[in-house]
């Protein structure tokens, strides 16, 4: 049958790590919001910001705002901060006011931020008071989206991380994907899992509360993001075990991803061909139609969503890139290990961000395509490098056999119409 390809000789697991701390350019945590509230139907967030945080809210999701948004900001003033306790009763008030007017909502986040009157409040004591007050109806967490020190697909790793605690025990054998996809796309694995007779399969986040899956020594649970490491240590703690693989991106990657599940549950190997070959071949045909622009093209990952040392296994596996430099926030390879496993030793592998040092190895560098974050893709295009932005790789559906071929063409779009720039002013 067809495993997933061998590791090579040497391989970026073992390379040294260039780590660096310095100026950043990346967005805060609460930007996970605009995908949860679309995932979790009765939940609402809460952020318990200031005016930046709101018109960043506001400026992120306002064209996915419809009549009843799943988030809001409550936003503290100077005043406020007078007395601790009136900023508590505050916000007691501003929780009441909203519950009272949405009885759909069955979990309140209040979602932390980082001007420092918001960090001296605390949020904890404040999530288990509401609870308390609006039992049994109304379960309240707290998590951080503060843009201090974090990266933005952390706001998903925190909100889910908040939750772990709370899930109800269980004894059942059961399979737990964890991360929050669109549900098309989270249809197709639990699809494909279940035709090789695995399950029962749950998730996490769950669509809503009553469906939050149970925890426990018996759960065994896979990751749908390279940015959940929080949350990986909180089901940890309760007893589930991780199941290690490369993420499911591009063919080679979905298949290992199900190879290590399927392993797990004792699935044979013609099951597991039978139930992937038609996908595989025509995630195979997808990427390489969009690998024709990429193949023997340099890149270049400035660190931002996280998804970048998986991203760069597919590029340089499947679509025939060259990695000059793979930047990521940071580096768990307890995660992201399998996925280093595949990637030859030759890039330069770095960790944490000093801006200015990077820009200079870029631009010495000149890489055909370079993905960073959107302050660094504007003065970068406009000394003549092709860009790509690495928040919408985040907001696009690129999991899975499905969307193998979308993920390849999200990386080549910019190369072509770079080229077709160059052809009409020649
Ligand atoms: Fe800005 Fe911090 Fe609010 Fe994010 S949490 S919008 S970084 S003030």
């Amino acid at each position: 049958m067809n495993r997933p390809a061998a590791i090579p000789a040497q391989t970026c697991r073992d390379a040294p790590i260039l780590k660096q701390r310095g100026q950043r350019e990346v967005f805060c945590g609460l930007t996970g919001i605009i995908w949860l509230h679309r995932k979790m139907q009765d939940a609402f967030f809460l952020v318990v910001g200031s005016r930046t945080c709101a018109h960043l809210l506001q400026s992120a999701a306002g064209v996915m705002i419809f009549a009843e948004p799943r988030f809001g900001t409550a936003i503290l003033e100077e005043g406020d901060l007078a007395g601790m306790a009136d900023a508590h009763d505050e916000l007691d008030r501003e929780v009441a006011r909203l519950l009272a007017r949405r009885p759909d909502i069955r979990q309140l986040f209040l979602v932390g931020s980082c001007p420092s009157e918001v960090i001296k409040l605390d949020l904890a004591r404040a999530a288990e008071r509401l609870t308390v007050e609006h039992a049994p109806h109304v379960r309240v967490l707290n998590y951080s989206g503060s843009g201090i020190e974090t990266t933005f697909t952390q706001g998903e790793d925190a909100c889910l991380a908040s939750m772990v605690p709370v899930l109800p025990a269980t004894q059942a054998r059961e399979l737990l994907l964890v991360g929050a996809l669109p549900d098309v796309v989270e249809d197709q694995a639990v699809k494909l899992l279940s035709e090789m007779g695995i399950g029962p399969i749950r998730v996490l986040p769950a669509p809503r509360s009553a469906e939050m899956p149970g925890m426990g020594e018996n759960v065994v649970y896979a990751l749908l993001q390279p940015f959940l490491g929080d949350t990986a240590a909180a089901l940890d703690r309760r007893g589930a075990r991780m199941i290690s693989a490369p993420f499911p991106f591009g063919e080679e990657g979905t298949t290992a991803w199900l190879r290590a599940i399927a392993d797990e549950f004792g699935v044979d190997d013609e099951t597991f061909d039978r139930v992937t070959a038609a996908p595989r071949a025509r995630a195979r045909k997808a990427v390489a139609a969009a690998a024709e622009t990429l193949a023997g093209k340099s890149i270049f990952f400035f660190p931002d969503s996280q998804l970048e040392i998986p991203f760069a296994r597919f590029l340089i596996r499947e679509c025939g890139m060259e990695a000059i430099e793979i930047g990521a926030p940071y580096i768990h390879k307890g995660l992201v290990g399998p996925d280093m496993d595949l990637i030859p030793a030759g890039p330069t592998i770095s960790e944490g961000q000093d801006v200015d040092l990077q820009l200079d190895r870029c631009r010495a560098a000149r890489p055909d395509l370079t993905v960073c974050g959107l302050g660094l893709a504007n003065p970068l295009e406009a000394e003549g490098l092709t860009t790509k932005w690495a928040i919408e790789l985040v907001f696009t559906p690129v999991h899975f056999y499905e969307q193998a071929g979308d993920l390849a063409a999200l990386f080549a779009r910019p190369l072509r119409r770079r080229a077709l720039l160059k052809l009409e002013a020649a």
